[in-house]
């Protein structure tokens, strides 16, 4: 008999550990009350980058004068853009559920729970319950924005980032709590369509996790489009009005705007799972899993943003495929486990911000010796070209033997450019190596050579 293989969501996580456990051989079926694609494509990464497509396009119009070009004008259209961004989500949702289809994975619209080890409990829309047996189950729920008491989200005027995808109406001027990445790139989305903005930062620096050099240059940004910086500050109360909204702080101050949107974290998709009657064990709500991604029930799994690891839509994808392999015996032999440490990720801002493995400041931190070049994008030709020589490339390598052990990048297409010093730090390439790579001229990969010299 096939291994029975069942997936509870539908989200990179899910879809990535479906996918791969049919091209195994496996029985697979994946449960999703929503759309497949999951909260990726419906409320995250997808719409979101969809609009600060349009935003960065925009921007590009408006500086147009310096690139000899006259007369050019830029004016948001914003059904045009609603528009848009459905029709890449169907596109998109089209195209998962197409390769789900053509690997012979059933799709089942509804909840799911566990009701036992082995035994999935399905509530399909049409109010029909079914019992499915499992030999692997992979719980991949996703999460969801949290909202404090304090909040009372209405959708209209206060959101959290499922009502932003684009919000009811363009704000005139938009508070944003919170300046983690969601926070910074709605920031950098609205003031690019010409709203006024208003970002409260709890700490003393915007992306309070990130390298202080890399959060100067993107605090310098905001102040040049003239975003109000509230630092220091903590959001406990808003009070909404027919006219707009009033975000009280800790510290006394009000920050005044048309519409506010809460990006102050997420909470995991959990509590109606029915993990504690199975006895899968959970810390905060995220199932506790191994480094195969097991949870404390052998043959159920954890993935994506339920497994309390990277919350990233990359991050999910691989951790569905690898506990496919695990779970089809593919893991038997010696293989690479998953680290977290090198995977990449960017904040799609302007200038994007990019970065993987150790960074400079962590490294200091840890006392740890560590050779650190750096090479700003003033000088590349093709950065001149572009318009655009704002930012850096930064490789961080050990000095005894050259690997590669990290890099930072800021500037246009970072989050692309990042993947060379991703490959070199999964492969455990040296400086020499990126070096010696003979790269396109004029482009703005060869500050990564010059980094590495
Ligand atoms: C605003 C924002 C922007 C982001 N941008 C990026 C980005 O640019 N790049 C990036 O890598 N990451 C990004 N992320 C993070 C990324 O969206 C998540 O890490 C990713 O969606 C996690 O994938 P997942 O499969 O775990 O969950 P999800 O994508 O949330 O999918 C889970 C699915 O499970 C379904 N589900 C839940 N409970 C049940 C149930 N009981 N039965 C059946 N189905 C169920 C849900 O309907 C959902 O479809 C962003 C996040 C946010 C909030």
């Amino acid at each position: 008999m096939a291994h029975r293989f069942v997936v509870i969501g539908g989200g990179p996580a899910g879809n990535q550990a479906a996918t791969t456990a049919a091209r195994l051989g496996a029985e697979v079926t994946v449960i999703e009350r929503d759309v497949v694609g999951g909260a990726a494509h419906l409320w995250d990464c997808i719409p979101s980058k969809a609009m600060i497509a349009t935003g960065d396009a925009m921007t590009m119009l408006r500086q147009a004068g310096d690139m000899g070009l006259r007369d050019v004008e830029a004016r948001l259209d914003f059904d045009a853009l609603r528009a848009r961004i459905t029709a890449i989500e169907s596109r998109l949702e089209t195209s998962v559920s197409g390769l789900l289809a053509s690997q012979g994975v059933r799709l089942m619209a509804g909840t799911g729970r566990l009701v036992g080890p082995h035994e999935v409990e399905v509530t399909e829309k049409d109010g029909t319950v079914s019992v499915i047996p499992a030999d692997t189950v992979v719980l991949a729920t996703g999460s969801r924005p949290r909202i404090p008491e304090w909040a009372p989200i209405d959708g209209e005027r206060v959101l959290t980032t499922r009502h932003a995808y684009p919000p009811p109406t363009l704000p005139d001027h938009l508070v944003v709590v919170g300046s983690g990445v969601t926070g910074v790139e709605f920031v950098h989305m609205f003031s690019a369509f010409g709203c006024d903005v208003t970002l409260i930062v709890s700490r003393q620096q915007v992306l309070p996790q990130k390298d202080p050099e890399v959060a100067a240059v993107l605090e310098d940004d905001f102040l040049g489009r003239g975003v109000r910086l509230f630092k220091g500050a903590r959001a406990e109360g808003i009070d909404v009005a027919d006219d707009g909204v009033a975000v009280r702080c800790d510290d006394g101050r009000v920050a005044r705007g048309s519409h506010v949107l809460l990006c102050i974290g997420s909470i995991p998709n959990s509590e109606t799972l029915g993990l504690d009657d199975v006895g899968v064990e959970t810390d905060g709500g995220y199932v506790k899993v191994d480094h195969n991604c097991k949870s404390s029930i052998p043959h159920i799994y954890a993935a994506g943003d339920l497994s309390g690891k990277l919350p990233l839509s990359s991050v999910a994808s691989i951790q569905g495929r690898k506990i496919a392999e695990h779970a089809l015996g593919l893991h038997a032999g010696p293989h690479r486990h998953l680290d977290y440490e090198k995977a990449a990720s960017a904040i799609f801002t302007d200038p994007e911000i990019a970065d993987v493995g150790l960074a400079e400041a962590d490294a200091f931190a840890e006392g740890r010796k560590v050779r650190v070049t750096k090479v700003p994008f003033s000088a590349s030709a093709k950065a001149l070209i572009n318009n655009d020589p704002r930012g850096f490339v930064k490789i961080v390598s050990d000095p005894a033997t050259g690997v590669v052990l990290g890099g930072s990048i800021v500037g246009r297409h970072a989050a692309e450019l990042i993947s060379v010093i991703a490959l070199a730090v999964t492969a455990g390439l040296k400086v020499v190596d990126l070096a010696e790579s003979i790269l396109v001229h004029p482009a703005l990969a060869e500050a990564l050579t010059e980094a590495a010299e």
